[in-house]
């Protein structure tokens, strides 16, 4: 008759995972819609007339991210 010499291994525990409650979550992913709308508008928006920094800086920097998105540009 064998025998096991071996250490029993331990059963792996099964971690429960608890969902993260909405208020919690709420604040951070209302800053983070507003952060991504402010994106939004300098690569959508900020030229012309709608400009909030004068000059082409801004327009320069997202000019890519522009055309990528389908913005008219010129
Ligand atoms: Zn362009």
């Amino acid at each position: 008759m064998a025998q096991s010499t071996a250490a029993p291994t331990p059963t792996p525990t099964t971690q429960t995972l608890t969902p993260l409650p909405l208020r919690s979550i709420a604040p951070w992913a209302v800053f983070f819609g507003v952060l991504m709308l402010v994106l939004l508008y300098f690569v959508g928006a900020e030229q012309g007339a709608t400009a909030l920094v004068s000059g082409e800086g801004v327009h320069e920097w997202v000019h890519d991210a522009r055309h990528l998105l389908g913005f008219p540009c010129h």
